[in-house]
């Protein structure tokens, strides 16, 4: 289901959905709701359309859109990138208008002392498993350097 009329991918993985036998596409649709109990789990979803495409927005501006009820057994929720960030906007961490966080150039450090920022929360530009993976060993490294320079203390004699 994709609230378009087209996928915004690369080609190669769009003419890969598109000719997969298994996938058929519901196109101009958003999910509304989703039916079933935490018993016998999901059951139907609620999908509405428009012919124009963002059919929830056509609603709000009092256009008329269809509604259908599809029988599934399971609902896979894509919808998009949103840096789960709001707890951290009233710390010195900087954010960017997006909630992206910020940090040094080349490093993981933020604006808080022993605090690194790693993978796609702090990177809106590329958020590949391979680049998250690289920015993760960077603030181990990170964490490491930060340990090591803290003046030493004695453990408490148990
Ligand atoms: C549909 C899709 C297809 C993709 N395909 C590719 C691909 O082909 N190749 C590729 O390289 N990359 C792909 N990516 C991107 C890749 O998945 C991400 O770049 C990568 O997973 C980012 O890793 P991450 O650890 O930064 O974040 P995530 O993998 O998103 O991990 C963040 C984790 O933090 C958890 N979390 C969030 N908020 C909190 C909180 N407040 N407290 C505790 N935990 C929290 C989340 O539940 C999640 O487990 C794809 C992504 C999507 C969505």
């Amino acid at each position: 289901m994709h609230r378009r009329d087209s996928l915004r991918a690369s080609e190669i993985m769009i003419d890969r959905a598109l000719n997969n036998e298994k996938i058929s596409f519901k196109w101009n649709s958003e999910l509304v709701e989703i039916h079933g109990d935490q018993e016998t789990g999901v059951d139907a979803v609620s999908i509405i359309s428009h012919p124009d495409g963002h059919p929830t927005k056509r609603e709000s501006e009092g256009k008329t859109v269809e509604t259908e009820r599809l029988t599934v057994q399971g609902v896979f929720y894509g919808i998009g990138h949103i840096p789960n960030t709001s707890f951290l906007e009233d710390t010195e961490i900087v954010l960017d208008e997006e909630g992206y966080i910020q940090t040094d150039p080349g490093t993981t450090h933020t604006g808080i002392d022993g605090v690194f920022a790693a993978g796609d929360v702090a990177d809106s530009v590329y958020q590949q498993a391979i680049t998250a993976a690289g920015t993760g060993s960077m603030a181990a490294l990170d964490a490491e350097a930060s340990l090591e320079a803290q003046p030493e203390v004695e453990a408490p004699i148990q």
